[in-house]
C-alpha cells in the first residue's frame, strides 16, 4: 500500500517508479496547450521541458524528466504565504480580510465578495495579494526575508528570486496593480501597495525544481514536517486551512472539476507547475509549461489524474482500498 511505503519496500518502490516512468512517456509527445506570455521573461520558456516527482512522508522520492530544471513558482507560491499570514495572525484575523469561497472566475479577475469586500480566496490573485500584504516584517527586506526563510523550511534549502521574471512581472503586472488599488480603496489593504505588488511579486519569482514542488506538497502532507530534513515548516494546526483552499480553489476556474475527478488538494501556477498533497502518504509535483485555456499545464492535468487513478488517491474513493496501487478499474 502506497500509505506503507518506506525504504524497505523494494517492491512498492519500484512500482511508483514505474509508474511515473511510463506517465513520463506516455505523455511526453502531447503538445496541446501554450506557454504564459503575459509576463515577457515566462514566454522563454521551453515548451518540451516535462517532469514527475513524488516524495512520500518517509522521505523517499521518485522523479523522471527534467527534474532538476529551475523555473519561478509563481501561483503556487500562493498556498506557502497563506500558510505564513496564518502563522503571523491566525484563522479568525485573516477571514476578516480574505475569504474562503471558489470564485468560478479566472485567476486574475478584478472582483471582490460584494458585501464583505474581501477578495474571494487566497488563492486568486486579488487573495493572494491582500495575503502577502499581511505578512508580518519592520521593512520590506525583512518581510522579503521571511518569506525566503518560509520557503527554505518547506524546500530544505536556501532559494531565491529570479531577478529578471521578478522585474519582468513588476513592470507588466498593472492587472495586479489594479486589484491592489480596489482592495485599497475598500481597506482591504493597510500597507503601501507598491511594497505589497513586490513581496507578491517576488515570491511568484522564487525559483524552485519539480522535486522542490514534490518535498513542498510532501511537508503539508506530512503535517507541517519537512520529510527529508525533518524541520517543521509551518505549525501543524494550520494545515487543514491550507489543504482546504487548494482543495476548493487550488486550480483555477478547473478547481470543482478537479475536486471531482482527481479528488486531491492540488495548487497549480501559470509557470506550468502542479503541486498535490495526498494526506499522510505523499507529495506530487508535476511541471510541464504548456498550459490550458484554464492556465493549467496541459500534461500535468493529465498525470495527475493517471496517478490519482492508478494509486486509488482521490480522497472520497471507498470503492477501492484506498492507497493501494494497481486497482484501477
Ligand atoms: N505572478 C503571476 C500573476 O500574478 C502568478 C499567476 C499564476 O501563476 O496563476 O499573474
Amino acid at each position: 500500500m502506497v500509505n506503507q511505503v518506506n525504504s524497505g519496500d523494494l517492491e512498492i518502490n519500484s512500482s511508483l517508479l514505474t509508474v511515473i516512468n511510463d506517465l513520463h512517456s506516455q505523455y511526453k509527445s502531447l503538445s496541446e496547450g501554450a506557454v504564459a506570455n503575459y509576463i515577457p521573461e515566462l514566454a522563454k520558456v521551453n515548451p518540451d521541458l516535462f517532469s514527475i516527482c513524488i516524495v512520500s512522508v518517509d522521505g523517499q522520492d521518485y522523479k523522471v524528466g527534467d527534474w532538476e530544471q529551475f523555473f519561478t513558482i509563481q501561483s503556487i507560491s500562493k498556498v506557502f504565504a497563506y500558510g505564513l499570514a496564518l502563522e503571523d495572525h491566525g484563522r479568525n484575523y485573516i477571514l476578516t480580510r480574505v475569504g474562503v469561497e471558489p470564485t468560478g472566475d479566472a485567476f486574475n479577475a478584478i472582483i471582490l465578495d460584494e458585501q464583505s469586500k474581501r477578495p474571494y480566496n487566497p488563492m486568486v490573485n486579488a487573495g493572494a495579494i491582500a495575503t502577502t500584504s499581511l505578512i508580518k516584517g519592520s521593512a520590506p527586506t525583512e518581510r522579503l526575508n521571511r518569506m525566503l526563510e518560509m520557503f527554505r523550511r518547506y524546500i530544505g534549502r536556501d532559494v531565491f528570486v529570479d531577478i529578471s521574471v521578478f522585474t519582468s512581472e513588476r513592470s507588466t503586472g498593472h492587472r495586479n496593480r489594479a486589484m491592489a488599488h480596489l482592495m485599497l480603496n475598500f481597506g482591504m489593504i493597510d500597507q503601501n501597495i507598491e511594497q505589497a505588488l513586490d513581496l507578491y511579486f517576488q515570491q511568484c519569482a522564487v525559483l524552485v525544481n519539480c522535486r522542490d514542488l514534490a518535498v513542498m506538497a510532501a511537508t503539508l502532507a506530512n503535517r507541517g514536517i519537512n520529510p527529508i530534513t525533518k524541520e517543521r515548516a509551518i505549525d501543524k494546526r494550520y494545515i487543514k486551512d491550507i489543504l482546504s483552499v487548494m482543495y476548493t480553489c487550488g486550480m483555477y476556474n478547473f478547481a470543482g472539476e478537479w475536486a471531482y475527478k482527481i479528488g486531491i488538494p492540488a495548487k497549480s501556477g501559470i509557470c506550468g507547475g502542479i503541486i498535490a498533497v495526498v494526506p499522510n502518504k505523499m507529495g506530487i509535483g508535476v511541471f510541464s509549461p504548456p498550459l490550458d485555456a484554464r492556465g493549467n499545464s496541459v500534461r500535468g492535468v493529465k498525470v495527475c489524474e493517471e496517478l490519482s487513478q492508478r494509486l486509488s488517491l482521490h480522497l472520497f474513493d471507498c470503492s477501492s482500498e484506498n492507497g493501494k496501487l494497481g486497482t484501477e478499474e
